[in-house]
């Protein structure tokens, strides 16, 4: 009697394991080793680098975390800083914006948004133009416009992403060959708006943060197959910044296991519009190493060689035209 219940159990643990490497072979795939060894040295492109005014780095520190890391350029996001620009050179990806975007919302809330008359984007279009005029800078963002369960729940809102105010965002970045980077989740009302802002302005280009956050990539694909002048990027959906910032769900896309196969296949589907973000926000920035060796070793290495050359730099480098210093 007791052996037999010992056999059963036996045989249970077998049948479980099976069962939890049939799961993870669904779940994940093994990266070949040509794929391993590019990723270690290839350059990165980070399209979304935070350097909050805020909570300051130096223009050096942040020279210094790109350098240790292999990042030849940077940006893409808020805050525009000068002196990071001046530091930096062709390496810096600017983008103004997000400060002024929160502004607005703090004070005039939800409509202030989508009202192109507001005092603080009057000053800002004017700004930009100048800026953009200047080469100073290369687009606008990040534009948070519906992340009602996605970053910090202080800063949670949904708004229609076409609206009059975001429209002159894109005209602007239309005859500079610009692009805004927009924080969003999927919806039907969403997917409407951005594919008619970006019929709308062909030459701008939409850089959608996190991919849109999601575990779903039907939901960027079903974007991103309809447009060319739409990327994605996929920072924020690792491990790394689940565990960092105690956020109480599993990561959407990798982990120490490795790059998801939904992930695997949507990015080798899509290879000319993805591109790779750290988003070192939230007071995370000093994990900045932490998180590129992430993106190394658990995205970058498990896509095909081609494909690991155009997400870390080679889109990016099309899309900002970016230069060597
Ligand atoms: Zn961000």
């Amino acid at each position: 009697m007791q052996s037999k219940s010992r056999s059963m159990h036996f045989i249970t643990k077998q049948v479980s394991s099976i069962f939890l490497l049939m799961l993870s072979g669904w779940v994940y795939a093994q990266p070949n080793p040509q794929s391993i060894e590019l990723s270690k040295i290839v350059p990165i492109a980070d399209v979304h680098m935070h350097t909050y005014r805020q909570n300051p780095r130096s223009a050096k520190w942040w020279h210094e975390m790109m350098d240790a890391n292999g990042v030849m350029w940077g940006g893409a996001v808020g805050d525009y800083r000068e002196d990071v620009q001046a530091e930096l050179g062709n390496r810096y990806i600017p983008a103004v914006g997000q400060p002024e975007f929160f502004r607005v919302f703090f004070k005039d809330g939800r409509s202030g948004l989508t009202d192109p008359e507001n005092e603080t984007f009057k000053d800002l279009y004017a700004r930009s133009e100048i800026l953009f005029k200047e080469g100073k800078i290369k687009g606008f963002g990040e534009f948070h416009t519906d992340n009602h369960s996605s970053g910090p729940p202080g800063i949670r809102r949904s708004i229609r992403t076409d609206n009059p105010a975001m429209r002159k965002f894109y005209e602007i970045a239309n005859r500079y060959g610009g692009f805004v980077q927009i924080h969003a989740e999927f919806d039907g009302d969403f997917e409407k708006d951005i594919l008619n802002l970006s019929t709308d302005y062909p030459n701008t280009t939409t850089v959608l943060s996190h991919c849109l956050s999601t575990k779903d990539t039907d939901y960027p694909a079903a974007i991103l197959s309809k447009r060319k002048n739409i990327v994605c990027e996929l920072s924020s959906l690792g491990a790394v910044h689940v565990s960092l910032l105690n956020i109480p769900r599993s990561p959407h896309a990798f982990d120490s296991g490795g790059l998801y196969r939904n992930w695997i296949k949507f990015i080798e589907t899509y290879p000319d519009q993805v591109l790779l973000g750290s988003d070192p926000c939230c007071g995370i920035d000093a994990a900045y190493s932490e998180i590129i060796t992430e993106l190394r070793s658990n995205v970058l290495s498990y896509l095909s060689p081609v494909t690991i050359e155009k997400v870390a730099n080679k889109n990016a480098v099309r899309i900002f035209s970016l230069k060597n210093n």
